[in-house]
C-alpha cells in the first residue's frame, strides 16, 4: 500500500491506496499561507489513515512548482520559486521522507497527473503522452520515451510565447510574461479579458476563439516539440466548456498545415486530443504511482 499527498493551490489531497480502484482514505487539508501548518496536517492525517488501514511502503508527492528535482542538488525535493505566499523555498519532500522514514517519489502536480494517466487512465500504456490542464494556471505534465520529463528544472511549457491569433492585440495577464498561453488561457485569464467570472461568461462570447487558438498553438508546439502520442487535455476550463475541444483541435490541423504525416493525426484529432480519464483525482493518484516508482527506484 501507498500514501500519495497532490499539493494543490488551494488543498492538499491525501490518499492512502494503489490506484484508483483501490483508495481505502481520502482526505483534503487547506493548503493555506503556512507550509509548515499543512505539512503538519498532511502528516497528521497519512498518521492517522495508517493507524486504521495499515502501513504504506512509500511515499508520492505531487506539487505545485516551480519544484527542484535535482536528486544531487541540496534542495531536491523543495517547492522553489513559486508566487505562492508564504511557499517560497519550503522543503517538502524531506520533512515528509523525514517523518514516515519511507522511500519518497516527488514530482510536478502534473507530471505526477500524467503518469497516473498512463497507468490508469485516458493515457494507458502509452510510451510518449502529454497532459495539458488548463485551470487556474496552464500546466503541462510530459513522458517521453516512457519517462518523465526532468532536466535542468522540469518543463513549463504553460508559458511558452505563442503566435497571436491575426488582430488580437490584449496584452495577456500573466504577471510575468503577459500574453503566454497561461495569460491568455488560464480560466482567470479569460475572466479578466471578459471582465466576468469565467463562470459566467456566455458561450457566445468573443473571448472563446482566441483562448481556443491560444490552445492550439501550445498543442502545435508540444506535437513538434516531443511528439506524444496523444495529448489529455482538461482542467476546470476545458471541463466546463466541453465545446471548445473541437474548435482547439480544427485550429491545430489548420495550424499545423499537414506538415506531420501521420494516421494518428489524419482525421479530426478526435483520439488524439481527448480528455482526461481519471478527472479531479488524477494529481492525488500521480502522487500514489511516484510512490510505488519510488520502491522500483530504491531498487536499482
Ligand atoms: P486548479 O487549476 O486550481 O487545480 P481547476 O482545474 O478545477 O482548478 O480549474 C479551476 C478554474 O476553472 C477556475 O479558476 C476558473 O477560472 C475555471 N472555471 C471554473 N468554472 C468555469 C466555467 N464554467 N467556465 C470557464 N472556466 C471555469
Ligand atoms: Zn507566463
Amino acid at each position: 500500500m501507498f500514501g500519495g499527498v497532490e499539493l494543490g493551490g488551494t488543498k492538499c489531497v491525501c490518499l492512502l491506496g494503489t490506484g484508483p480502484d483501490d483508495i481505502r482514505a481520502q482526505s483534503s487539508v487547506a493548503t493555506g499561507t503556512d507550509p509548515q501548518a499543512a505539512l503538519g496536517a498532511i502528516i497528521d492525517e497519512l498518521e492517522r489513515a495508517a493507524a486504521t488501514h495499515g502501513r504504506f511502503a512509500a511515499l508520492g508527492i505531487a506539487s505545485f512548482g516551480p519544484v527542484d528535482l535535482d536528486r544531487a542538488s541540496p534542495t531536491y525535493g523543495w517547492i522553489t520559486s513559486t508566487p505562492k505566499p508564504g511557499w517560497r523555498r519550503t522543503a517538502v519532500a524531506p520533512r515528509l521522507a523525514q517523518a514516515f522514514g519511507v522511500p519518497v517519489g516527488f514530482d510536478t502536480d502534473v507530471n505526477g497527473a500524467a503518469l497516473a494517466e498512463q497507468r490508469w487512465g485516458a493515457g494507458r500504456d502509452l510510451e510518449d503522452l502529454a497532459y495539458v490542464t488548463v485551470g487556474t494556471g496552464v500546466g503541462v505534465g510530459l513522458i517521453a520515451n516512457g519517462r518523465l520529463v526532468h532536466g535542468l528544472q522540469h518543463p513549463e511549457l504553460g508559458h511558452i510565447r505563442i503566435a497571436r491569433l491575426a488582430g488580437d492585440l490584449w496584452p495577456g495577464a500573466c504577471s510575468f510574461h503577459g500574453d503566454c498561453v497561461e495569460g491568455l488561457v488560464s480560466g482567470p485569464a479569460i475572466a479578466a479579458r471578459a471582465g466576468t467570472p469565467a463562470h459566467l461568461i456566455p458561450a457566445d462570447s468573443p473571448v472563446w476563439e482566441p483562448a481556443a487558438h491560444a490552445l492550439s498553438q501550445l498543442l502545435h508546439t508540444l506535437v513538434l516539440a516531443s511528439a506524444p502520442r496523444r495529448i489529455l487535455l482538461g482542467g476546470g476550463v476545458l471541463q466546463s466548456r466541453p465545446e471548445l475541444y473541437q474548435p482547439i483541435r480544427r485550429q491545430l490541423v489548420k495550424s499545423l498545415n499537414g506538415y506531420i504525416d501521420h494516421a494518428a493525426l489524419a482525421s479530426g484529432l478526435g483520439e488524439y486530443v481527448v480528455p482526461p480519464g481519471l478527472g479531479a483525482l488524477a494529481g492525488a493518484l500521480g502522487a500514489l504511482a511516484l510512490a510505488e516508482d519510488s520502491l522500483k527506484l530504491d531498487g536499482r
